[in-house]
């Protein structure tokens, strides 16, 4: 979830950067058939949705529904193999120690509301369910919490949460807590930082390893990041991150913390939100006018209720729609190609961070898009075994060894 993208980035037409290119496979055309099957097979589990935010209030995931990029019919049409869906917990929470309580909620919803209510989705919560999900013909449904607030500060909340399923934790949102600095405010002197993690910090992250919770850096600051490169003693993941070099956003990763990611073992998924992807939608963000800064300050001062303020957001961002450049496919492949030439196909996934981001690119619009984007590597030169890597292969080999240190530490 990323109110900054809902609040930035939109539309048109961005040409993705010439870096893509990978050798080897000179396959001519792919037909739809072709595509699809190759898709399925590669078993896609997306490593971040946010659509938990609106299951949790009400909305009906079983219906094709309106203004939400995710439900179960797009999903069944984007042939996904699972999901990683985020208990998201807004920093707004906090003042009145009600994060442990949202996210309670949030993953009561996961099972009530979408996993129980759709007969296409088993559960997961390791590797052994997730390909015997796959086996069975069936999408897998995980829970990831998003925001290290959600645990009040507490391990013991950790640990609970851990046992009602939910198996990565970011250790921030846009929000520096208590233990560990956020990107989104490492700029800003009024907030308290802590060079990274502090000692708490590393404990969580420690506990973390030690219950087989994968470690999350997505949403934290580049301190705190090469904080958890040092404490970690498995490997981590950022579900919802993309590259720096090819897109100027703070909490995309540079290239050293990429080769560090993958040295460690670890997986980054990356992000669709527009100005994550391309530079251009990134310089021509709305959120930089005047005016869009005065109506989204009275959004978040006097709209309390957070569907009501995603929906006023969009709003406010549709009317800038066609003036500003969107992204496309093609930025989606050239951010996953600049992983792969950097540090091979082993470490990256995909981590859409669909309903939590205001602008798609262009080609990828909700779930049901999903065989496009295979479609898009294939005619890149990427081979089955390599897109099913990224799709889910890549997933099962941190996991594993998560679990693994897991063992080892109990
Ligand atoms: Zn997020």
């Amino acid at each position: 979830m990323k109110i900054q993208s809902i609040t930035g980035s939109l539309s048109a037409i961005a040409l993705a950067g010439s870096c893509l290119l990978l050798t080897g496979q000179t396959k001519k055309s792919w037909t739809d058939a072709e595509v699809l099957k190759i898709h399925k097979d590669s078993y896609l589990v997306d490593l971040h949705n946010d659509v938990p935010m609106v299951t949790v209030n009400g909305k009906d995931f079983s219906l094709r529904g309106a203004g939400q990029h995710t439900d179960a019919v797009r999903m069944k049409e984007g042939a996904m193999g699972g999901q990683f869906f985020a208990a998201f917990v807004p920093s707004s929470y906090v003042a009145n120690n009600g994060s442990a309580h949202q996210t309670l909620r949030l993953i009561d919803s996961i099972k009530e509301d979408i996993w129980k209510k759709n007969a296409q989705f088993a559960w997961a919560a390791s590797t052994s369910d997730i390909l015997a999900n796959k086996k069975a013909g069936k999408m897998s449904a995980l829970i990831g919490i998003e925001g290290g607030h959600a645990i009040e500060d507490d391990v013991r909340l950790l640990r609970r949460f851990y046992e009602l399923g939910a198996r990565y934790m970011t250790l921030t949102w846009t929000n520096t807590n208590n233990w560990c600095d956020s990107s989104g405010d490492i700029n800003n002197p009024k907030v308290k930082h802590w060079g990274g993690l502090n000692d708490l910090g590393k404990s969580i992250v420690l506990e973390m390893n030690r219950l087989g919770m994968l470690v999350d850096v997505s949403h934290i600051s580049d301190g705190a990041f090469w904080s958890v490169i040092e404490t970690s003693k498995a490997p981590i993941i950022a579900s919802h991150s993309s590259c720096r070099a090819l897109c100027d956003a703070g909490r995309n990763l540079t290239d050293d913390m990429i080769q560090a990611l993958a040295k460690k073992g670890g997986l980054m998924g990356i992000n669709f939100s527009c100005d994550f992807l391309s530079q251009k939608a990134k310089d021509a963000n709305p959120m930089n006018r005047p005016e869009v800064v005065k109506e989204r300050e009275r959004i978040m001062a006097e709209v309390k209720d957070q569907q009501e303020a995603l929906k006023q957001f969009r709003a406010l961002m549709a009317k800038y729609r066609g003036q500003t450049p969107r992204a496309t496919l093609e930025d989606v492949v050239a951010h996953i190609d600049h992983v792969v030439k950097l540090v091979g196909v082993d470490h990256v996934a995909i981590g859409s961070d669909f309903d939590g981001i205001g602008c798609t690119p262009d080609g990828l619009d909700d779930t049901s898009k999903f065989p496009n984007l295979t479609r898009a590597l294939l005619e890149k030169g990427y081979t089955p075994q390599m897109i099913a890597k990224i799709y889910h292969g890549n997933l099962i080999r941190v996991f594993s060894a998560v679990e693994k240190t897991a063992a080892s530490m109990k």
